[in-house]
């Protein structure tokens, strides 16, 4: 699932890739920009924005990708075969003398003028992993609506930028809260760490293939995609249910146990048999 540690990694496969080479093949396969031709353009860079992709092009133009939760940037050398989906779920192809970058099914696709950035990430918050971060004023976006679910709030990309599902349920574990805990009701030393937690775990994450925030192998997420399983810290089963707005649901996991907080009345799960944990 792409949160900002894995749109980070994908900007730098594509910077690799394709900064400084004469783009030598280009094909849009979205009928908007059907049209567009972007041969002959070097280009100059590929940066991440919280979890939208900037490739800037040469000429003033950027092309702004987001994978949301199914998308995905592949680069092949001219020799590999392409595996990143069915040739239909192919959105675009930026090719070079010896690289070929193909995006499959990009929710996001738009060809803007540089100078129109803004318009595209202009609304995000201090980037987790970008040269803006600003804790404090991640902080402070934050605790603006104190009555919000701190989930809901993290996962606002006003407030800061890169964190997605994931690190939403890890973050609350961490700090002891659940999802649905209004953000004002977090204990002020609890919220001053929040900043500094987030930035960890994406950092600590971006270099890695597999995502952990426990540190432990083979046991990467304390309560993510566990339940019903015994969290890892205190045994009590994991429990799962979905957060949102109303317009979109997202499976959200806590431990009843560690976490402190209102919490949807969900069936107890099924208890399945302690696992030994090393
Ligand atoms: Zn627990």
């Amino acid at each position: 699932m792409p949160e900002g540690d894995t749109v980070w990694q994908a900007a730098r496969r594509l910077h690799g890739a394709l900064a400084g080479k004469v783009l030598t093949r280009s094909d849009f396969r979205v009928p908007r920009y059907a049209t567009a031709d972007l041969t002959g353009r070097t280009v100059l860079d590929v940066i991440p924005r919280g979890k939208h992709l900037l490739t800037r092009i040469e000429g003033g133009l950027t092309l702004h990708s987001h994978l949301r939760m199914e998308g995905s940037w592949k680069v092949y050398a001219h020799h590999q075969r392409w595996t990143g989906g069915p040739t239909h779920q192919i959105r675009a192809i930026l090719g070079t003398t010896d690289r070929t970058a193909v995006g499959y099914r990009l929710p996001v696709l738009e060809l803007l003028r540089t100078t129109d950035e803004h318009r595209a990430v202009g609304h995000l918050g201090p980037d987790l992993l970008g040269p803006d971060w600003d804790p404090d004023r991640a902080l402070a976006n934050l605790l603006a609506d104190p009555a919000r679910p701190l989930g809901e709030a993290l996962l606002d990309q006003r407030n800061l930028a890169g964190i997605g599902n994931v690190y939403k349920s890890e973050l609350c574990f961490l700090l002891g809260a659940t999802p649905w805990l209004p953000v004002g009701a977090l204990p002020t030393d609890r919220a001053a760490q929040l900043p500094a937690l987030a930035k960890k775990l994406l950092e600590t994450n971006r270099d890695r293939p597999i995502r952990s925030t426990t540190g432990r192998r083979g046991q990467d997420l304390f309560v993510y995609g566990r339940a019903p399983r015994p969290c890892l810290r205190c045994h009590t089963p994991v429990r799962a249910a979905d957060q949102g707005d109303g317009s979109r649901e997202r499976p959200t996991y806590w431990c009843p146990n560690c976490q402190k907080g209102p919490a949807p009345h969900t069936a107890p799960p099924h208890r399945t048999p302690r696992r030994t944990t090393g």
